[in-house]
Parts: C-alpha cells; structure tokens; sequence
C-alpha cells in the first residue's frame, strides 16, 4: 500500500490526507500541537469564507476571470479555470456532506460580496467564523478514517533524499525545549507539505505566529524551486496595534473608511472605493495613514451588524470598542503569502515525490495578488489533487514528475539563485544547525522586514533589510533574506508589491520568478 506523509493540519493538509486515504494510500499526518485544531495555523482564523461559483447567477468561467483580474497579470489562467471548476464541484460535495454553512430564511445558501468579485459568491459559516467551521468539519472526519494515523506533537525538521527524490523526513519534538526534542525519522512514498505560509515573519501579521514558511525553507533545501515570493498581501483592515482581522465581509455589508479628518478617501483612488482589490484599498490606508494619521472604519450604519460577525464582535469588545457605536482604528498588516514552493497543478513541486499544497505553494492561481476568500478554496482543490496524485503516481524521473514543458506557467522563467548560507541552517552536508527559534533574532528579523519590505518598498529600504538580516542567523533571516532578494529582483510595481523606485507596472515581468535557494 501506498504510504503518504502529509505535514500539517490545517484545511489544506486535512483535504490531502483525506483524499489519499479514500483512494487506498496509508496516511500518517504530522502536525505540532497536541491536536489539529491546537496546531495553531492559519484556517481557523479564517473570517469572510469561501468563494465558490455554486449560485444559480454564477459560473466557474466568471470566477476564474475574476481570479485573474485580481492577481495584476500574473495568475495562470488555465490553474484559475481548474480551481474554480473543481473548487465548485468540492464546495458542493461538502454541502452534501453536511458543511453547516450559513443559510437564508428559505434554506438557500447566503452567499456574501467580497473585494473584486463581481458578484457575492463568498460562502460563509458561523457568521465570520467560516475557516474554523471546515476546519473542525474536515477534522472529524480525519478522526473517522481509519486510513489516516495521526501524529501530534511533532514537526517538520528536514527532508529525506535518495537519488534526487524525496523519501521521508525527520521531525522533532515539538513540545520540548528548544534545541532538546528526540528526532523521528518516517520513510514515505511521497510527502504533502501542507505547513502554511509565511506571514509571521512580519512583525505586524494577521496570521499564526508560527506560520514562518518552515516547509518552503526545508523544500528549498531539498532543492525544491520557490517562486514569487516577493507577493505578500496586506489586509487593509486590522485593528490598529493588534494581529485582529476586520475581514473584507464588513465592507462588502457597506462599511467604509475614513481619515483623520473624517473624510473617504478611496474613491478617489479606484472607482471601486472599498471594494477595489485588496492591495489598492491596503495601499491607500497606508498611504492616508502617512498623511493624516489615522484611519477609522466605519461600521455604524449596517444593520444586523453584531449578529452577522460575532467572532469579530467579540474580539473588539475584548479591546474595548462597541464597534456598533464607534468607530475602528485600523491599519494594514501582512496577511497572505502568494509566494511559496513552485508547484504544477496536482501540487508535484520540482522534486519527485514531494508535494506542496494550501498556502505554502505556489500554484499560479493568485497571481501577484489573491482575490479574497479564495484560498480556502486552493487550500480544498489543491490538497484533493495532491491527495489523489499522491496515491496513483509512481513515475519519479524528473521529466516525467514536472512536465514543464507542458504549458506550466514559469516553465523557462528566470531563475533566481539566493545563497542563504550566512543564516548558518545548515553544516554544509545537510544536518541542520540553527532552526531552533531564538526570540531575540526573530524580533529583529520580524522589525526588518516590517521597516524595508512593508507595503511600499525601494531597492533602498530593501537593501538595508537584506544586510541587516544577513548578520542574524536562524530560519526566520532566511526566509526573510529570500523574501528580499525576490523583492530586489522585481524591478517594477504590481499587485501586492509596490516599489517607490518603480511606481509602474512593466509588462515585461509578467512572469513568475523563480527561486534556488543555496544554503
Ligand atoms: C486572520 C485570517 C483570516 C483569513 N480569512 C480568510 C478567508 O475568509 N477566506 C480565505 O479564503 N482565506 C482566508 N485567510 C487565509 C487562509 O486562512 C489561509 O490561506 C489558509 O487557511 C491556509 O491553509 P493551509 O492549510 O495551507 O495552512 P494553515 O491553516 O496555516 O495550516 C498549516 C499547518 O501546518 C502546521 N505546521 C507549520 N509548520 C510546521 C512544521 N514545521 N511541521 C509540522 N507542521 C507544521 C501548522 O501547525 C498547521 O497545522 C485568512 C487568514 C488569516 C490569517
């Protein structure tokens, strides 16, 4: 029987763990905390939902086109046409399957209007608790496969090779000390990293503060390609001085944002006011918080408002603020990683039996800027793809496991070559030195990239980021190193990634770029 590792629990490891089991293969899935919801990752933060074409108005063809107006010329159209294709057939299993999502009076589906869509068709459940819904949803049944054994308390340390292809891994101890946890070593027929991205290597980030991209760096060390890593999406608004989300679903019910002065501002930037793509309307927070100060959103005048969001009802009362009387303050934080480890469709990374699916990959469907509520979706197709793929695939030679070739969008792109080495990961013959977390480091490491890598960035403010994480050591200065050499590279504007030097979009770059990185 096949036996498959998948890494991680949270939507995205759960789907391919799931699926591999249906379709015969012998799971073990290996994740951190003492159980998936305690493992800390990004899905059951998620707010606003998931968007799926199911509505009778809507169609997988009016998604996709959506998806690929949002990501600002970089989205590979035929990866946005399989997601929202397979995405609607998997969202309408799960409703069958009795996902508790939430409904109109007449039993029909409530579907909610997010930034970008041209339509609401963003499902949602418990109000604005949707990710930690399917999350739970998805874990009992995992509980009830008996195909699936799962391993709490332990993770990913690195990546096992035999003649260029993956075949197992080591985790560690999760629960000791740092530096003092036993090693494990599992042999696999293939490996699903499904560990998250990478937001928490921002200071100020909406995401788990764990979700330091540690699967893309021990991919890259297996010498997997990462691509596009630069494209990290701000969320607008987050309530100020704090990681809390004020989900796009608020605006999309008619709240609006003001500056100091009381004033909307978005308008005048896209006729799209708040409901333009994510990076414009994070772009003009940032940018009338630098010229008034502050940023209020206004939810005031929506009717139903507590009832209809009470997740994030509840978080605001916890600061104090009656958000049905006051108004918020709120600023952009680092939300979602479009960059990641360089995948084709069924998840397949650059190296034989090693996959990659959810928000650690790089699948092309968002381009340089996601549209909201769609990585859910990714995390769901995507990890069903691995899942099955996983299970069937038996070529391991490189030409046959990657058809690049094939019209996969990066295939012959330029290649990025980043020499991480002065982060001092590992000895020189693959043993790994310096991951264990330091706090002192990664609060320096997380101040860096906030200063020179934040909404705008310039080759100035990138450079003196990139030197000064070059003298920290640790997973987190890498990471961050690969994000600002990406970042140096991209020489023009787009999406999620503005550069003050390069205020224009060049249609030149409209490629991914990918990433070997040297360690
Ligand atoms: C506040 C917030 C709100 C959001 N709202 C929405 C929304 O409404 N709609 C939407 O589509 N998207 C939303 N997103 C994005 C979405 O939640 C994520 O992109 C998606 O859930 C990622 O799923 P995943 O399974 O890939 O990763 P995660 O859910 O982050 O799971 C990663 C798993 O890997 C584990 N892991 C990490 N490192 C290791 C390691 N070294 N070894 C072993 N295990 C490891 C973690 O513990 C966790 O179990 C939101 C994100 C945030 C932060």
């Amino acid at each position: 029987m096949v036996h498959i590792i998948v890494v991680g629990a949270g939507l995205a490891g759960q789907s391919a763990a799931l699926t591999a089991a249906r379709q015969g293969g012998q799971v073990t899935l290996i994740y951190p905390g003492e159980s998936m919801v305690l493992s800390a990752g990004s899905s059951q933060l998620a707010q606003g939902g998931v968007a799926a074409a199911i509505g009778a108005d809507d169609s997988p063809s009016a998604h996709a086109e959506d998806t690929v107006k949002a990501g600002a010329g970089m989205v590979d159209p035929q990866a946005a046409r399989y997601l929202t294709e397979a995405g609607r057939q998997a969202i309408n299993q799960l409703l069958d399957q009795g996902l508790p999502v939430d409904r109109q009076v007449d039993g029909s589906v409530d579907f909610a209007l997010e930034a970008a869509h041209s339509l609401p068709r963003v499902v949602h459940a418990g109000g604005d608790r949707t990710g930690a819904v399917m999350h739970q949803f998805l874990a009992q049944q995992v509980e009830a496969n008996p195909r699936i054994q799962q391993v709490p308390g332990q993770k990913l340390h690195r990546l096992l090779t035999k003649e260029g292809a993956v075949c197992g891994l080591v985790t560690v101890d999760a629960t000791a000390p740092a530096g003092e946890g036993e090693e494990f070593t599992y042999q696999a027929d293939a490996v699903i990293l499904a560990t998250g991205g990478y937001c928490g290597v921002y200071g100020r980030s909406t995401g788990a503060r764990q979700a330091t991209g540690q699967g893309a760096l021990a991919a890259a060390q297996a010498g997997a390609l990462l691509a596009d890593m630069e494209f990290v999406q701000f969320h607008p608004t987050v309530l100020a001085g704090t990681g809390c989300l004020i989900s796009e679903a608020v605006r999309g019910a008619g709240a609006v944002l003001v500056d100091a002065q009381g004033q909307r501002f978005l308008s005048a930037i896209d006729p799209r006011g708040e409901l333009a793509p994510r990076h414009v309307v994070a772009q003009g927070v940032h940018r009338a918080l630098e010229e008034t100060g502050q940023v209020w959103l206004d939810a005031r005048g929506i009717s139903g408002l507590t009832q209809e969001f009470p997740g994030i009802t509840a978080k605001l009362r916890s600061q104090g603020i009656d958000w049905e009387n006051q108004l918020v303050p709120v600023a952009p934080a680092a939300h979602y990683c479009m960059g990641g480890i360089y995948t084709h469709q069924a998840g397949r990374t650059t190296v034989p039996g090693l996959y990659a699916v959810g928000e650690v990959a790089r699948t092309g469907v968002h381009g340089a800027n996601r549209l909201a509520s769609n990585s859910l979706l990714e995390a769901i197709v995507y990890g069903q793809a691995a899942g099955a793929d996983a299970v069937r695939a038996e070529s391991t030679t490189q030409a046959s496991w990657f058809p690049a070739a094939k019209g996969t969008q990066g295939a012959g792109s330029p290649t990025l070559e980043v020499d991480v080495s002065a982060a001092q990961l590992f000895d020189g013959i693959g043993a790994v030195c310096a991951t264990e977390p330091n706090p002192d480091i990664d609060a320096a490491v997380r101040a860096a990239l906030d200063r020179g890598l934040g909404i705008e960035r310039s080759a100035t403010s990138i450079t003196a980021t990139y030197q000064e994480l070059q003298k920290l050591p640790g997973a987190l200065s890498a990471l961050g190193q690969i994000i600002a050499a990406a970042a140096l590279a991209r020489e023009e504007s787009r999406g999620a990634h503005r550069r003050q030097d390069f205020p224009l979009t060049d249609p030149a770059q409209a490629a991914p770029r990918l990433i070997r990185v040297t360690f």
